[in-house]
């Protein structure tokens, strides 16, 4: 094994347990990717928690996420990560979670304001995309086209976000900011019902101190 894979799949096992302990998966929810300069994927397995992953567990696939002999079985969403590689050929690793405050905001068919400093400095391009069954060739066929806009995060309909970019710690920070972002729209949107109308004034006077 090239020290290279060797390197990508630890990075993988590191980020799988940030994403757990963020609260970015429940369960055996979430899956993780890396392209490899040859153009194998390296998938995390089928039906394990992204909790206490261990690298040699990581699958090897072709381009196509057909894992390699003695390899394991990868993810049952791997044709969302397929498909995301080959519409950009920028992206080196897709990040797939169902944070619960994106899976929320999803339901409404609209995204949640993007109106935030963290949002506005560095989230980046966003989408909703509809609803397909999870591992479907429909499903990878929505997301490619959103990902080809191009955009590097989706928002999926009653399901999750996933995220892509040219290495994992900005794939994850971008996945913990977006739910991030969601739970503070969520929480805006409270205060606003529950008619708390001199919240902004009030945060005016604390904001200066605070930056
Ligand atoms: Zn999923």
């Amino acid at each position: 094994m090239s020290p290279a894979q060797s390197e990508a799949r630890r990075a993988i096992v590191e980020y799988s347990g940030l994403l757990w302990s963020r609260g970015l998966v429940a369960g055996n929810s979430g899956n993780v990717s890396v392209r490899l300069d040859d153009g194998t994927l390296l998938v995390t397995p089928s039906g394990v928690s992204l909790r206490a992953l261990r690298p040699h567990e990581i699958v090897a696939t072709d381009a196509q996420g057909v894992a390699l002999p003695g390899a394991g079985r990868p993810t049952s969403e791997v044709p969302l990560h397929v498909a995301a590689y080959r519409v950009r050929p920028d992206a080196r690793c897709v990040i797939h979670t169902h944070p619960a405050y994106c899976v929320a905001w999803s339901k409404t068919g609209t995204l949640f304001a993007l109106d935030t400093v963290g949002a506005i400095e560095s989230l980046g391009s966003i989408l909703w995309t509809p609803y397909a069954p999870s591992g479907t060739p429909e499903l990878a066929a929505i997301c490619s086209s959103a990902f080809a806009a191009p955009c590097d995060t989706l928002v999926m309909e009653r399901h999750g976000l996933s995220v892509l970019a040219a290495n994992l710690e900005t794939a994850f920070v971008r996945t913990d900011l977006a739910e991030q972002t969601a739970r503070i729209e969520c929480a805006a949107r409270l205060l606003e019902w529950a008619g708390v109308s001199g919240a902004a004034t009030a945060l005016a006077h604390v904001e200066p101190g605070v930056v």
